[in-house]
């Protein structure tokens, strides 16, 4: 019996050799020298993850169970092939013309680049695929285990191979799946391990059924006897159940995410499908020609309740043969890694591309523009992703318990899966397709998949047995599996039947009921008219005389010297001495990629088009061409946008910086300045205490004075403290308003009293009364301490022999203000600007002031939201107050 350790090292082994040919693959192709890569047969073959495991192993369970139904499931994808081999040549020239990454992204970008619908089909997608994923998990761990049960000494522990198994497939699907970013999304080390993979498996059953016939049932025609006898062979057929199935497995093989990446992503050649067409169908046949044989001779030669899964592997084992049966295991593991890994390379990229990135981006806000970090965050989501995606797998066969719950899981997801099928066909072909119209359509598809299918088949207690028997809220026409009152019928034909006709019609009704928006109805042409105005195989036909023309083009777009030298190495590959090389159709599709990069898929193939004159100018192609350089545009004015408010923040930074040093320069200047004025009280303070304190006998009138003085020095330094307390909290805006409502005659009274009492020089006042009865809502004694200030500088400056101030109200420009004017000489003309700032004197110290009266003044208009100005053109000095505009202003 083969130790379970050998089995571990003929694995290791083989995925070694996976991992190399993969990277070999991958170092080819990056070289560019993937002739035999690009090959035909690599193609087909690496369509066969169609079979998984569940193929492998379960078509014989499926055999054994029920007869020839297990046919239906490769039918469903040879009919395609053969019948609707034009449909996917469409799909796979819209799939390359529009640059698609994954049925998400095609559905997508055909309904008007909606992400809500990506999102929608990747959710689909990632809940359809993940009990599939596990499904080969449990076909590993189960084939692993009939290993270890003859070998109890190693015997892994539970679910720890199912365990490493996920995390391997990881591994290698992160490395070979997310090594680069290209445009093309094609993995070719992947595809070419899967090529392998293909081939192993096909030869690995074959060999099992070449032994079953010809070693065990003793040749072809006993074989036949024995199908005869048997149950199997006996031809039952139910038609709906056929059809249904046929038509799932057709609709899964085009809708599978992993079939769409293989098939679509992954191509290089769209010619490659004609040799699919055939070759894809005669593989598919040589995949189930031993199964019903393996199926009988094993329900003949194995014990009562042996699993018919696994018949594929027991048959070898039962009868000595380990190398055979080590050939069959390798042909399962091969299965279940091939679709696990593509699977979880296609679903990473839609949840990476569809949901990670759009989260990021909003999240970054507008500074994610560099293109070099966005690469990277999509490498890491992609990694992210695929990890997720597995350990989603696996938890789900580690939660479901594996076993037969699983077995029934592949045709539940083909169903869920097929709920893709009208957006995407509608969309290939109906113009008048729109997103809403595919939105509603899935979600109804959804909906009536989750509800009739996915979940009653999850066991019982996922939906109560009431609402199984008598519908939801007791409705009897929703019972899950007799929808509409439509009992009796089996439940995957009822489920399809109802999810996809209803899908189908939600989806054409709302589509007619919606209309489509620009870029809808632009890509839906492109979509529907793809081949009439994308490039074929062989598109183009040229002359050299339009090698130059090309050449010119080429340097306005690329650029003179990246031109030149794609010029000059494409002659060079063609082995000419030319300069330029000879516009054969192979050097003209490169040079349309090459330009593609920079103006747009559609406008590089008008391009050539109207120089080599392979085709006219489509109004498709012109509407492409217009959407592209929409996009262009909205990208150039966006940029634009951008620079214009990048130099804007350099503007503000700089006006920024030049106010800093003036407020550091006006900072020093503060600083003398108020060392200055406060020492100029503290040295008389010093010397009269000296004074006082030091001289004996001093005249009590001396002592008098010099006490007053003293006493008045110590005053000033208490109001110049004061004042610059005040200040402050008016500059640093801590000061809190205390809104009031008072009339203005009311106000100027409070502060003719406050400024003119107890002075000894008299000033006369002249007012109009009349005209300052008007009401307003401001801080009241704010504004007055303006004009306590303003009088009392009048009061202290004006040297007019009979000082006199005249105040008067009135209107200027709808602003009510307040001028303050006096007799005096005023202040000097230079002299205007400055007495505003703090510290500000004109003249000799002459009255004592700090001069900072004025500025005091001007933060407090300023906090009401008035203003303080010097008025020239008057005799005297002159001040104009003018009140808040949008102060409350009363006459009374
Ligand atoms: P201070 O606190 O010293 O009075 P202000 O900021 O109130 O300072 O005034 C600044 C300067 O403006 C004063 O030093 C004075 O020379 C000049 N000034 C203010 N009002 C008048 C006026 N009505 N007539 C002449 N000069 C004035």
């Amino acid at each position: 019996m083969t130790s379970l350790n050998v089995l571990v090292a003929v694995c290791m082994a083989y995925v070694i050799l996976l991992f190399g040919v993969a990277f070999a693959a991958d170092r080819l192709s990056s070289t560019g020298r993937t002739t035999w890569l690009r090959s035909p047969l690599v193609y087909t073959l690496s369509l066969s993850i169609y079979c998984t495991a569940w193929t492998f192993y379960g078509a014989v369970g499926y055999a054994a169970r029920s007869g020839l139904e297990f046919v239906t499931i490769y039918l469903g994808p040879t009919l395609v092939m053969i019948g609707w081999w034009w449909g996917l040549r469409k799909l796979v020239r819209v799939g390359r013309s529009q640059r698609v990454t994954s049925i998400a992204d095609l559905i997508s970008s055909r309904y008007g680049k909606s992400n809500t619908l990506a999102v929608c089909v990747t959710l689909l997608a990632v809940i359809g695929v993940t009990p599939y994923i596990a499904l080969q998990l449990q076909s590993i761990t189960l084939s692993f285990d009939i290993f270890a049960e003859a070998d109890p000494v190693s015997r892994p522990g539970e679910g720890s191979s199912a365990f490493w198994v996920a995390c391997g497939l990881a591994v290698f699907a992160i490395l070979f799946g997310t090594r680069n970013l290209d445009a093309n999304e094609r993995h070719h080390g992947v595809v070419t391990a899967v090529a392998i993979e293909a081939v192993v498996k096909l030869v690995a059953l074959l060999a099992v059924g070449v032994f079953v016939v010809w070693g065990i049932a003793g040749g072809l025609g006993d074989t036949l006897a024995r199908i005869d006898a048997s149950e199997i062979g006996v031809w039952q057929v139910d038609h709906g159940r056929w059809a249904t199935i046929t038509f799932l497995a057709a609709a899964a093989f085009v809708c599978l995410p992993r079939m769409f990446q293989v098939m679509v992503v992954e191509n290089d050649d769209e010619r490659h499908l004609r040799t699919a067409a055939w070759a894809f169908p005669l593989y598919l046949m040589l995949m189930s020609l031993f199964v019903v044989p393996i199926a009988v001779v094993g329900l003949e030669l194995m014990p009562e309740g042996a699993n018919p899964d696994l018949f594929v592997l027991t048959i070898p084992l039962a009868e000595g043969q380990e190398t055979l049966a080590m050939l069959s295991f390798l042909g399962g593991f091969s299965s279940a890694t091939s679709m696990v890994i593509v699977a979880a390379m296609a679903l990473s990229t839609m949840v990476s591309n569809h949901i990670v990135m759009p989260i990021w981006l909003n999240a970054q806000g507008s500074g994610a523009s560099v293109s070099g970090d966005v690469r990277s965050v999509v490498l890491y989501a992609r990694r992210v992703s695929i990890a997720v995606i597995l350990a989603l797998g696996y938890f789900y066969y580690r939660l479901s318990g594996g076993g037969a719950a699983l077995a029934s899981i592949g045709l539940i997801a083909f169903a869920g899966i097929a709920q893709i099928l009208p957006a995407l066909v509608g969309g290939l072909f109906w113009r008048g397709a729109t997103r809403t119209g595919a939105l509603v359509g899935l979600t109804v598809g959804f909906v009536l998949w989750l509800y009739t299918l996915l979940l009653p088949g999850m066991g019982a207690g996922v939906i109560a047995p009431q609402v199984m028997e008598h519908g939801l809220f007791g409705l009897s026409w929703l019972r899950p599996q007799a929808l509409f009152g439509i009992a009796g019928m089996d439940p995957m034909v009822h489920s399809v039947m109802w999810s996809l006709s209803l899908n189908t019609a939600a989806f054409c009704i709302a589509s007619l009921l919606s209309f489509p928006s620009p870029l809808e109805r632009l890509q839906g042409a492109q979509f529907v008219n793809v081949f009439d105005h994308s490039a074929g195989p062989r598109g183009w036909t040229g002359s050299v005389a339009q090698s130059e023309d090309l050449m010119i083009m080429s340097q306005r777009i690329m650029g003179a010297r990246e031109a030149q030298e794609f010029f000059q190495s494409e002659a060079m590959a063609q082995g000419s001495r030319a300069y330029l090389p000879e516009p054969t159709p192979a050097f003209l599709e490169r040079l349309e990629r090459e330009l593609s990069g920079s103006v747009g898929a559609a406008t590089a193939h008008a391009m050539i088009g109207q120089i080599v004159g392979g085709s006219s100018v489509s109004v498709e192609d012109l509407l492409a061409v217009a959407d592209e350089s929409a996009q262009l545009l909205e990208y150039s004015s966006r940029l634009e946008a951008k620079s214009a408010e990048l130099s804007r923040t350099a503007r503000k930074l700089r006006e920024a910086n030049e106010k800093l040093t003036q407020i550091s320069l006006q900072k020093d200047a503060f600083l003398s300045q108020i060392s200055h004025e406060l020492r100029t009280p503290m040295t008389s303070i010093r010397a009269f205490s000296e004074i006082l304190r030091d001289t004996d006998g001093l005249a009590p009138v001396d002592k008098t004075r010099y006490a007053a003085i003293i006493h008045d020095e110590a005053l000033r330094l208490t109001r110049l403290l004061d004042d610059l307390l005040d200040l402050s909290v008016l500059e640093n805006g801590q000061v809190t308003l205390n809104m009031g409502q008072g009339r203005l005659v009311d106000v100027l009274d409070r502060a003719m009293a406050t400024a003119l009492t107890g002075t000894d020089r008299p000033l006369r006042v002249r007012r109009h009364r009349g005209a300052e009865r008007i009401v307003l809502r401001t801080d009241l004694d704010r504004l007055s301490q303006v004009f306590i200030n303003l009088i009392t500088n009048a009061q202290k400056y004006c040297d007019a022999a009979d000082p006199e101030l005249s105040v008067t109200v009135h209107d200027v420009g709808g602003r009510i203000v307040v001028d303050l004017i006096d007799n005096g000489s005023g202040i000097p003309r230079d002299a205007r600007k400055m007495v505003f700032e703090k510290f500000a004197r004109v003249g000799a110290e002459k009255a004592g002031g700090a001069g900072l009266g004025l500025a005091i003044c001007r933060e407090i208009m300023q906090r009401l939201g008035g203003d303080i100005s010097y008025l020239s053109g008057q005799e005297g000095g002159a001040f104009r107050v003018s009140l808040p505009v949008g102060m409350e202003i009363a006459a009374q």
